[in-house]
This record gives C-alpha cells, structure tokens and sequence, in this order.
C-alpha cells in the first residue's frame, strides 16, 4: 500500500480537531455502510478509500456494514461481490463485518423507547394522505389523526404490526417531530414500514422493517462509530440522524457530508447500471465498459490505480464532474512503468518482403520495457511474410502521412527498413497484400549509412502470430453528464452505441502464448490490454483494451 503522507483534507482536519480537544478518547472509528442492492462503482471506491483510508493513517478502525433493510432489492449475490470488491481494492475490515439486519432486534426496543416517552406513534394514513399532509418547504404539514393516539394503543399496535396482524400500506411507526419544522424530512418521519417479504438475512422473523434514517445513526451508535462520512444528499438527513439519538440519548456519532463523486460520461447510479444490467445494454455488472469495480478489474484497472485516482481527486464540499482522462491517466502511469511491451497487429495487412529468404527466420531482439531495463528483452521471429496494421499503409498517401506508402522507406520495429515496391489487389479491387524490399545492412533497425526514415511500424511474422480477438472500448454514454437528459427522456437515450467494438482477427507475436489470465501488456503503438479473465483460453485469446496510449478522445472532444 501506498507509503506517502496522505493528502489533509476537510474531514482529516476535523478529525484532527477532535483528537487535539479529547473527543471520543482519541478514537477514530469509521464504517463503509454499503447497501447490498447491486454491485460496487467507482463512486463506491471513493468512499471505501476515505473510511478505510482515514482509519488506516489514524490507527483507527473501519467497519464493514451491509445496509440491508429494503428486502425486496437486496440479494447475498450483492453480498457477495461487495465483500470481494472491498478486499480487491486492498482494505481489511478485519473480524468487523457488520448488518443492519442484526439489529432489527435492538432496532424495535428503541422504537418501543421512542413510544414510551411519546416520540413515536402509530400511524393509519396511507401513503398519499401522508404525502398531502406533509406540506410543502414554503407551506407547513398538517398533523396526522392519529397523532395522539396513547403510548399503551401505540405500543399494542406497533406490537400487532410486528405480529403480521395487518396488511402493507395500512399502518406505518413514525416519529413524533414537528409538521411544522422547515426541513420536510423532520415532519413526522416514517420510523417502520410494512413488507411482508422475506429478507435475505432474517428470513420470514420479521414483516416490518426499519428505514434508513431510523436505522443508519441507531447502527452507527451501536457501533461506536466516531464519524459517520456520507455523501452530500444525507447533508438534509443529518437533523433526523441528531435527533433520533439524542432521544435515544446513546453515543451519538458526528455525522460528516463530502462530495460524492460524479465522473464525466458515466453514471454512477446503482439503479441506473441495473437497469443496463437488466435490459442488456451491456453484458452484465462486469461487463468492462461498465463503472462498477468489477467491470474496472475485468477491463484491466488495477487496485492501486484506483486508489491513486481517489486520493488524487480529494474530498470536497461541493458537488462536480472528474474528467474520465484522470482516472485513465491514473492507470496509463502506473503501467506505462510495470507491463511488458509487445507486438500485435490489431487490423492485419499482410507484407511480403520480395528479396527474403523464403525459408529463412531470424530472431530479432526487442526490449520488454525501455522504462525499465531490468524487465529485460525477448527475441522476436521474423520471417518474409509480415503483418502490419492497415492503418500503417496507404495507396495514395496525403502530404502528412509518412508511414508506408508506394516507393517509400520505413523502419520495421527491430528488424529492418523496408520499402514498399507494389501492391496486389483482389478482383474488387481490394488490397491483399502488399509488397516490399529490405535492406539487409538494417538489421536490428538502425542505417550504416545513416540513412533517415520518417516512420517506424510494429509487425508480426505471419508464420508465427497468434490468432486473437481484441475488444476496444470508448466511453458507455455520449454525453459529458449522461443524467442531464429533458424531460421525458430516458438515460438509455445517450448510450454510445459505439462504445464496443470487437476485433475478431488480430495478430499477435508469439511471446504472448505464454499470457496470464488478466495478464497486462502494452501493445506498441495501440494501448495497454488486459487478458480477459473469462472468454480467453489458451486456443484462443482475448484481450480488452484498458486504455489508449494517450487521452485522444479527450483531445477529439476540444476540437469540438
Ligand atoms: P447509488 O446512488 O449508486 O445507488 P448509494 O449511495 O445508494 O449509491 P450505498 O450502497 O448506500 O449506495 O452507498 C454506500 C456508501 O457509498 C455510502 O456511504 C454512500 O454515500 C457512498 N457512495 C455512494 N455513491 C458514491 C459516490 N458516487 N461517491 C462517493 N461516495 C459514494
Ligand atoms: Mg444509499
């Protein structure tokens, strides 16, 4: 793990306050509180890097905690993957993994404490009337009927719901607050809800569950907790979260509000990247255009990246979007430094070098990684038919190209210049292969004469290249913020319909027979790739490409 000093920020300065005055005996106790209804984001990783982050450099602790009260929408499957993508991501919650779930027990005596001292009361309306009696910021609610009902019919009543006695939507526990407060979330809060659904935890045990505001600060409390981070939003809730534990009057965490993250052609919106899930927008939570860790790891992010990019982009107070090129540069940095370079010929040309040998093969040496010459080098086949990639040849070149081109002279990536003397086409008129001379006194890629060529290409020897698929990724939405859509129109509207591009017939040099699942590589000249950790196999290989060599959609877009 990382070694520097962190980086202070708002939050660390508060922390440091509170040790400087005494509070909480100089504990720092924090918890990430994920609720267990769809995979992990990027959004996520920001929050599990601060919590597990500050615990980290203050000597502190930080608690897993599933958030698990809504049992229609959570799943173990969600459990699951939540607990692998935190320990991907390098964090330890020790033998502190907490639910929610296991304090329904404890949950429920408080409410009947909130009922005894006639803070809460049962209550018939349905959720319309409550809705219509809430009132609005600029006009005040009205109090429910049932509002004075006595501490002994409350406490029978709340003790029938809780016996499964009544349906869904007839009856609700809310707390006794105030209709008239300015906040609308402190006017008689729901406290207990009906669901009569099984839970994946608790089963059938219970038919009223909690919500979050009830539930959060008493789970925070329990806990111990000294500072409750969360995002933004819950800046409103935080009225509700005093007040519920100053009733209770039980340790009383300090609520603390940050930015949440919001990241440029993304979404980052649990229910959103279900709904792609759901309707097959993409091949699934980690399908690797996707923002969840999952889909970063299947695309080929490492967790350090990740990491970097969260303390690189701090904490703050007020909502903004991170350019998506700050967490591709993340990641470019730190492999541009670590994987082996390699050869691969993304959209195949085939080069016949006329004046070769045709039964000859010479091993030319190339190095794994100029950055780092410890890495060491590799011999590379060469043979007389070649690939290069399409893109590296043109018929009729404009004035500005100065790869391959009829009559000119280029170097091949440590072999030899070659110059290309004609082309062969197809009965349509489509190139087939093309074909070159070489210049023997070039070998290893340097002139005797000194010679100049304006460009240098990557190949691969046809005989030897491997068979490979390749999938290129653009972003997954069109728009910078893809939740700015009018009225009317769903997010689904901006999906790049672009954003997948699959190439069925690469060529590759042989070295990479030998490629680890979600083993990493530069590919000279077209990017960094990962293996794929589920579709490639040793008779056929699959790479994703995690990111270009350089930001150039980013460049694309500010000429626009
Ligand atoms: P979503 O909006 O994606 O459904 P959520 O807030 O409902 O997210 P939770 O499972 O409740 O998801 O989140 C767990 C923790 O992660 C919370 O403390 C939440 O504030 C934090 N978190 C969620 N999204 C982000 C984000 N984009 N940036 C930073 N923190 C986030
Ligand atoms: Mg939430």
């Amino acid at each position: 793990m990382e070694t520097t000093k962190p980086l202070t920020n708002f939050i660390r300065e508060i922390i440091d306050q509170d040790i400087a005055a005494g509070k909480n005996f100089n504990r720092v106790h924090t918890r990430f509180p994920p609720e267990p209804n769809g995979y992990l984001h990027i959004g996520h990783a920001k929050s599990i890097c601060l919590n597990f982050g500050i615990a980290r450099d203050y000597k502190g602790l930080c608690n897993l905690r599933f958030d698990d009260t809504n049992p229609e929408t959570e799943d173990v499957e969600y459990v699951n993957s939540i607990m692998e993508d935190v320990r991907w991501l390098g964090f330890d919650w020790q033998e502190r993994l907490y639910y929610a779930s296991d304090y329904f027990e404890q949950l429920y005596e408080y409410a009947l404490e909130l009922i005894k001292k006639g803070k809460a009361f049962v209550c018939d309306q349905s959720l319309e009337e409550m809705r219509s009696f809430r009132g609005t910021i600029t006009e005040p609610g009205k109090e429910s009927p049932f509002r004075n009902r006595s501490v002994e019919e409350n406490l029978d009543l709340f003790s029938w719901m809780k016996a499964g006695e009544y349906k869904e939507g007839s009856k609700v526990l809310r707390g006794k607050i105030n209709m008239n407060h300015p906040n609308l979330l402190m006017r008689d809060p729901v406290f207990y809800r009906i669901r009569k659904a099984s839970h994946h935890r608790t089963k059938d045990k219970w038919c009223i569950y909690p919500t979050y505001d009830y539930t959060h600060c008493i789970s925070d409390s329990i806990e111990v907790i000294t500072h409750s981070i969360c995002t933004l939003e819950f800046e409103v809730h935080r009225p509700l979260y005093d007040w519920i534990l100053n009733e209770l009057d039980i340790h009383h965490p300090q609520q603390i509000e940050f930015a949440r993250l919001n990241l440029s052609h993304t979404l980052l919106s649990k229910r959103k990247l279900l709904e792609l899930v759901e309707k097959k927008h993409v091949g699934g939570w980690d399908d690797p255009r996707m923002p969840t860790l999952s889909g970063l790891r299947r695309r080929g992010y490492t967790p350090e990246s990740i990491r970097k990019f969260c303390e690189q982009i701090g904490v703050a107070k007020a909502d903004s979007i991170v350019d998506l090129v700050l967490l591709e540069n993340s990641i470019r940095e730190e492999l541009n430094k670590t994987t082996p370079r390699v050869m691969a010929v993304l959209r195949p040309l085939k080069v016949i070098i006329d004046n070769y040998p045709e039964d000859l093969v010479e091993e030319m040496e190339a190095v794994n990684n100029p950055e780092d010459p410890s890495m060491g080098t590799r011999m590379l086949p060469f043979s007389r038919e070649l690939y290069i990639e399409e893109e590296d040849f043109r018929e009729e070149a404009p004035k500005q190209f100065f790869r391959l081109t009829p009559g000119r002279e280029v170097r091949l990536r440590y072999a030899y210049f070659i110059k290309c003397v004609g082309v062969s086409k197809d009965a349509q008129g489509k190139i087939k292969e093309i074909h070159c001379t070489y210049d023997p006194a070039t070998r290893g890629g340097d002139s005797p004469d000194g010679r100049k060529v304006k460009s240098t290409i990557h190949w691969v020897s046809s005989q030897y290249a491997l068979n490979a698929k390749v999938r290129l990724y653009d972003t997954l939405f069109t728009q910078r913020d893809p939740n700015n859509v009018p009225e009317g129109i769903d997010f689904t509207a901006n999906l790049n319909p672009n954003s997948l591009e699959t190439l069925s017939s690469c060529a590759v040099e042989p070295s990479l027979k030998n490629a680890v699942t979600a083993g990493r590589y530069q590919f000279e000249r077209m990017g960094y790739f990962s293996v794929d950790s589920i579709d490639s196999s040793s008779d056929k290989l699959v790479f994703n490409r995690i990111v270009t060599l350089r930001d150039t959609w980013a460049k694309i877009e500010k000429k626009l």
